[in-house]
C-alpha cells in the first residue's frame, strides 16, 4: 500500500494512493496517523482525488530523526573518512522537517550546504533492545524518501553535528510511504539537481543493512511508531545554490522536490 499525508479544503487527512486509468489518485481516506503494518490499517473507500488537487504535507510527525552517518563505502571515503565498524548515529530534530515543494532555507551561518538524498524508514511499531535473532520487518510501517540537508562547514567545525543537521527546513521528506520496497533486495536511490544526476546509489550497497542498523539503534533507545529512520546517502554529495530545485528519487518510493532559497 501507498499512501500520502494531503490538505485539501482547508483540512487535512491520510489518503491511499492507487493507480486509477494509468494515474495516481486518491482512492481511500485512512482512520488516522497509521501505526503498526499498513496492511492493517482501516480505510474508506471515497471517490478518487487527482494529486494536483491536493497540497502535500510531510507524511511523518516523528517524536526523533535517527540518522545514520557513512552508511556506503564511496561517500565515506569520499568524505575523507574510513568505513564505519559499528553503525554511526546522529538526530536530527523533528522541527528540521518540510513538506515536499517547500523551500529549503540556507541559513545565513554558513557557506556550504549539500544534499543528501536516502531511503527513508518509518517505524511502525515500538521496539526496544531487539534481539540478535529479531526480524525487524514487523517494526517498519513503510518507507519514504528523505533528503539529509547539511551545513557541511558547521557540520566539521562543531565538535559534534546538532547544528550543522539540525537547521530548520533541512529535513524534506515524502512525498509518499510505500510498504511495496524491499531494500535488502535493493532500490536505487538518485539525486537530481536542476535536472543533473548527482547521485545514483543503491541499498545493495548500505554497509550496515537495516536489520543491523534498527537492532543497534534499539540497544540505546526506543523507537516509537512514526520515528523515522535516513539510512545514509550514497556518493556524489556536493553543495547547492539559491535558485537550484533538488530531486531526490528513491526506486519504488517517488521523488521529493524542494527549491532552495537563501535566508
Ligand atoms: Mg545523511
Amino acid at each position: 500500500m501507498r499512501y500520502c499525508h494531503f490538505e485539501r479544503n482547508g483540512k487535512s487527512a491520510f489518503g491511499v494512493i492507487e493507480s486509477v486509468a494509468g494515474r495516481d489518485q486518491i482512492t481511500h481516506l485512512l482512520s488516522g496517523r497509521p501505526e503498526g503494518r499498513l496492511a492493517d490499517v482501516a480505510r474508506e473507500r471515497i471517490d478518487p482525488v487527482s494529486l494536483e488537487d491536493v497540497r502535500i504535507l510531510a507524511p511523518v510527525q516523528p517524536s526523533k530523526i535517527v540518522c545514520v552517518g557513512r552508511n556506503y563505502r564511496a561517500h565515506a571515503a569520499e568524505m575523507g573518512n574510513a568505513a564505519p565498524k559499528e553503525p554511526l548515529i546522529f538526530l536530527k530534530p523533528p522541527s528540521s522537517i518540510i513538506a515536499p515543494g517547500e523551500n529549503i532555507v540556507r541559513p545565513k551561518l554558513s557557506q556550504h550546504t549539500d544534499y543528501e538524498g536516502e531511503l527513508g524508514v518509518i517505524i511502525g511499531r515500538r521496539c526496544y533492545k531487539l534481539a540478535e535473532d529479531t526480524d525487524v520487518r514487523p517494526y517498519i510501517l513503510g518507507y519514504t524518501v528523505v533528503n539529509d540537508f547539511t551545513a557541511r562547514d558547521l557540520q566539521r567545525k562543531d565538535a559534534q553535528w546538532t547544528r550543522g543537521k539540525g537547521f530548520d527546513t533541512f529535513c524534506p521528506v515524502g512525498p509518499v510511504v510505500t510498504d511495496e520496497i524491499d531494500p535488502w533486495a535493493g532500490v536505487g536511490v538518485q539525486t537530481r539537481v536542476n535536472g543533473a544526476v548527482r547521485q545514483d546509489g543503491n541499498t545493495s550497497d548500505f554497509i550496515f543493512p537495516l536489520d543491523v542498523i534498527i537492532r543497534f539503534v534499539t540497544q540505546f533507545m526506543t523507537l516509537m511508531p512514526g520515528d523515522l529512520i535516513a539510512t545514509g546517502t550514497p556518493e556524489g554529495v556536493s553543495p547547492v545554490q539559491a535558485g537550484d530545485e533538488i530531486e531526490v528519487a528513491v526506486e519504488g518510493v517517488g521523488t521529493l522536490r524542494n527549491p532552495v532559497v537563501d535566508e
